[in-house]
């Protein structure tokens, strides 16, 4: 967690634990659709590529 309380993410989305991602309001103060859409899509991406790469 970061000073505010939310989980540190990269800027992939990743979580300081493995293969979890945190994205949207749970990790930032600036709450928007536009900035949650665009954390989720990168999460999701970011999730499957390494499901690809775990197979
Ligand atoms: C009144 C209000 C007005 C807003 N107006 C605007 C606006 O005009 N423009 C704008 O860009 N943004 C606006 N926002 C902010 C915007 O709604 C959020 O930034 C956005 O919805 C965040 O998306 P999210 O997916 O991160 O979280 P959410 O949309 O909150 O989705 C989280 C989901 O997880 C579910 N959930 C929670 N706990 C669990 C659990 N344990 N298990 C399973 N599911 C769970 C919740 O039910 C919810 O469906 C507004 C917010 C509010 C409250």
């Amino acid at each position: 967690m970061d000073e505010a309380g939310y989980p540190m993410v990269d800027p992939f989305q990743k979580t300081t634990v493995d293969h979890a991602f945190a994205c949207g309001d749970n990790t930032t103060m600036f709450r928007l659709i536009a900035n949650a859409v665009a954390a989720g899509n990168k999460a999701g991406a970011v999730a499957n590529m390494e499901l690809v790469h775990h197979r």
